[in-house]
């Protein structure tokens, strides 16, 4: 038997999941749709903040804009004085659109277009360089347009060396030089990490730290390092996550499927946590055991996050309506209205594993004793088109008309992957606002 894996939840979900509304919006938006939760939004943030003054760091946080599309948590972001780190164009627009000014962006990605750096230069946008080519374009752009660029040097992770990110340390020496008398303000270093290890952060932290001090050598700025994303989100809890590892067999995913690897759905430090973590962390070889804190207070140097998926934890969820219910041998498979391009990490062979909840269509009698496995497939014509694979085991037997809600899809799920194949309209987002005992709605304002 498979064993369950209870998504975390919080009051405003669990008051969501027994209020009539869910119903009324599937049939009001005539298919599957996406809730967000603003107010969570703001709740992370202000951790985020919380964690960086408790420290007595200096720093600023920046929404990673990719995690999702929707308009409402960037304008969210510009309200509360948040930075955003956007890498394109369009993000970048939607950003100055929500309201953040320019000197609030940091642009990251690879290559950038010359589009997007134009308009990053005359936004005073932060840029992160990630090649000895575009510095040189950048430098070129700033003086043409007779402005100053701001600039991160983004430093390729020694621990990583086959990141496609990032400069190694003899190509970081020639952007110093080539920085000193360029019409650049050299702000510092950033990196971003894959994973979500607290001690690489640490510890590379340090080293960009020895870095901003070899550029001030140079005469130039270097009072402030990036130290990314990667900010782990707790899904379910330390019990759940054992039991589904220790007993995971291809027999509870239909057809017998097995993946690569799955996200670390449990993480028993994540989201503010972890950032107080790396900062109270002594890195690696540090002579005096100062903390990476008291190394930036030491060194003047402000710390910059980019989270992405740590903001939207707990700040959204999607619906979807099973629309037949098939018997297998010993489980069934379910038809939502929908497709498991809303759910992003079935495309990377892997599968968003926490369970999904069902809310009942109407009364029914609980006949004999569940769970009822069931494993969940999507409104379409692929076979490997399926939202769950794994055969969840469900308090009761799952029928039409029933909703199934996976929770906390806000960061990267819902959005990342989403097109109308098939012709199927894109799920809407929904922003839910608790007002008094009840709860109000409108549309995001994002275009699709
Ligand atoms: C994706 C990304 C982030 C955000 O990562 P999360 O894992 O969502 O926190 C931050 N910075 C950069 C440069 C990124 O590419």
């Amino acid at each position: 038997m498979t064993t369950a894996l209870a998504s975390h939840t919080t009051p405003e979900v669990r008051s969501l999941l027994d209020d009539t509304l869910l119903h009324e919006l599937s049939h009001g938006l005539l298919g599957p749709y996406h809730v967000l939760f603003p107010e969570r939004f703001d709740a992370n943030a202000a951790a985020f903040r919380e964690a960086l003054a408790e420290a007595g760091v200096e720093g600023r946080v920046y929404y990673a804009k990719k995690a999702n599309k929707a308009a409402v948590y960037t304008e969210r972001a510009a309200v509360a004085g948040l930075g955003v780190d956007v890498a394109s164009r369009g993000e970048l627009r939607e950003a100055l659109a929500a309201g953040v000014r320019g000197e609030d962006l940091v642009v990251t990605g690879p290559a950038k277009t010359q589009d997007l750096l134009r308009v990053a230069v005359l936004q005073s946008a932060l840029i992160a360089v990630d090649a000895l080519d575009e510095l040189d374009r950048v430098l070129e752009l700033a003086g043409h347009l007779g402005r100053t660029a701001r600039v991160l040097l983004r430093r390729l992770p020694p621990e990583q060396p086959h990141s496609r990110f990032g400069l190694d340390e003899g190509e970081l020496e020639s952007a110093l030089r080539r920085c000193v008398g360029a019409p650049v303000h050299m702000e510092g270093f950033s990196f971003h990490l894959s994973g979500y290890d607290v001690r690489q952060r640490t510890d590379l932290a340090a080293e960009l730290i020895a870095l901003c001090r070899q550029a001030r050598a140079l005469g130039l700025r270097a009072d402030r390092i990036s130290i990314g994303g990667g900010f782990a989100v707790d899904y379910v809890g330390a019990d759940d996550w054992r039991r589904f590892e220790e007993s995971r067999r291809p027999e509870h995913f239909h057809a017998g499927k097995s993946f690569g690897g799955f996200y670390p759905y449990h993480s028993p430090v994540a989201g503010a946590d972890a950032l107080r973590t790396i900062l109270a962390a002594t890195p690696t070889g540090s002579a005096e055991g100062t903390s990476l804190a008291g190394l930036l207070r030491a060194a003047g140097v402000a710390l910059l996050v980019e989270p992405g998926r740590a903001l939207l934890d707990q700040a959204g969820f999607s619906v979807f309506r099973v629309q037949g219910v098939k018997e297998r041998d010993g489980y069934a498979v379910l038809t939502v209205d929908g497709s498991s391009l809303s759910l992003s990490e079935q495309w990377f062979d892997s599968e968003f594993l926490p369970d999904p909840v069902l809310v009942p269509g109407g009364a029914r009698p609980v006949a004999d004793a569940g769970p009822y496995p069931a494993c969940v497939g999507a409104a379409t014509c692929l076979e490997s088109d399926m939202l769950t694979w794994r055969k969840i085991p469900f308090p009761v037997r799952p029928a039409v008309g029933d909703l199934l809600v996976y929770l906390n899809t806000a960061g990267y799920q819902m959005d990342s992957n989403e097109s109308p194949f098939h012709e199927l309209p894109l799920p809407p987002k929904v922003v839910v606002e608790p007002a008094g005992s009840r709860f109000r709605w409108r549309l995001d304002r994002h275009p699709h």
